[in-house]
């Protein structure tokens, strides 16, 4: 069922990945009249699926950047996010927040979490350090290599999968239409404002629309051609390894400089991932597989006996300067860019959510969303 194609609607969205549907949402409770989201396969089925579902802004920061400030608002509406979509929807996202672990297993890396200590715990957030013998009895699946740890009990994890069924089911109910197997090719510009879309199914007025297709955001064009300004977004793959682990090996999220690895409720247990450009291409690889055995048996050895049950691999979107692509585009009226999330974009949903309604519907650009603006960039011009 790809949904009816209507032949108008007061906002639209390109694309049913997790920040398109959290963005639907997030408009529909505001009021925001007739939303339509059009999606080229099925809503959730990308970069979102493949996730690992980490929401740790503390764990790889190493200062107190803009970037962080967004990413620490985002992670701490995600308790309100995941229960108002239990109630609504009647889905467990499964956020659990026994919270997540960085180890040193090098001296190299022991400098490294040193520092992390020193500057968060002057900037007065939680973080805990362990030797070595504290985070063997915490968590004992950890290797004797180990050097030592922070812990950062409010770096948590969400399910993603059913966190893209919860989303899709509590839009659905908000009445979002939504159209999917069904592609955008184009904005039509009249005056500097857009007007519509068109996409493989027909053509549809609307005066808002938000660009949330993830690592394909480039590929929509603009007519006429002329007004054409394009955010370079680029495909960043990673992959990802599923062990049948029961009983399970690790509560906490565990994360090494080289890699991670992440308890499920259902038993499955996730170890990521790699970081490559590969173009659009989501297989995985023997080298892929090689480095993500290799790093999780770093972390743990015994992961050494589990079967392995699953792999695949995603497409993350990134902008040149591997930042996040949010709030209108001042060239054209009615356009807004949510895209460019990279490793982050499960994380960054609840604020993108909440920043990019408020700039639809109110015509607010909040000073969190700003450094983030598609104007920092010369958009490449037809
Ligand atoms: C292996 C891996 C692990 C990750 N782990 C984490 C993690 O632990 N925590 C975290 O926060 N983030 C993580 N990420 C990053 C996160 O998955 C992404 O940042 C996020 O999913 C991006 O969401 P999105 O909605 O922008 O993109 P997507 O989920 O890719 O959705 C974009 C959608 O747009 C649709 N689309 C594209 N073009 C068109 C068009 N022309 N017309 C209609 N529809 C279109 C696509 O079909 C797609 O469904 C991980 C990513 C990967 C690959």
């Amino acid at each position: 069922m790809a949904g009816e194609l209507k032949s108008r609607a007061d906002v639209a969205i390109v694309g049913g990945g997790v920040i398109g549907l959290t963005i639907a949402r997030a408009l529909a409770q505001r009021g925001a009249g007739d939303i339509c989201l059009i999606e080229r396969e099925g809503v959730g089925h990308q970069a979102s699926f493949a996730a690992a579902g980490m929401l740790a802004p503390q764990a790889e920061a190493d200062s107190q950047d803009d970037f962080f400030a967004l990413a620490c608002r985002s992670r701490d509406l995600y308790p309100n996010f995941a229960a108002s979509l239990r109630e609504e929807t009647g889905i467990d996202v499964e956020l659990d927040t026994t919270g997540t672990l960085y180890l040193a297993l090098t001296y190299h890396d022991l400098g490294d979490i040193q520092k992390r200590y020193e500057w968060q715990t002057a900037a007065g957030l939680p973080v805990e350090k362990l030797t070595p013998s504290q985070v063997r009895e915490l968590e004992p699946c950890i290797g004797e290599n180990v050097a030592g740890a922070l812990r950062f009990p409010l770096d948590v994890q969400v399910e993603n999968r059913r966190l893209l069924s919860a989303l899709a089911n509590s839009v659905e109910k908000l009445g979002v239409s939504i159209v999917t197997r069904t592609s955008v090719s184009s904005l039509d510009i009249r005056k500097g404002r857009v007007t519509g879309l068109t996409t493989s199914r027909g053509f549809i007025s609307c005066p808002a629309v938000v660009i949330a297709a993830g690592t394909w955001s480039s590929f929509i064009r603009f007519q006429p051609e002329s007004a054409k300004p394009t955010v370079a977004i680029e495909p960043v793959r990673g992959q990802m390894i599923s062990f049948d682990a029961r009983p399970q090996v690790t509560r906490h999220v565990i994360y090494s400089p080289r890699g991670y690895i992440v308890p499920r409720q259902d038993g499955r247990l996730l170890a990521g991932s790699t970081s490559e450009s590969a173009g659009f291409e989501r297989q995985v690889t023997a080298g892929g597989m090689s480095s993500i055995l290799q790093n999780a048996l770093e972390i743990s050895p015994s992961i050494a006996s589990l079967p392995i049950v699953d792999t695949w691999a995603g497409l993350r979107p990134r902008a040149p300067d591997s930042l996040p692509v949010l709030g209108p585009c001042d060239e054209i009226g009615g356009l807004f860019y949510a895209t460019g999330h990279y490793r982050n974009g499960i994380l960054l949903a609840p604020v993108t959510g909440e920043l990019i309604t408020e700039a639809v519907v109110a015509g607010v650009t909040s000073p969190l969303l700003r450094p983030f603006s598609p104007s920092r960039f010369d958009l490449v011009r037809a």
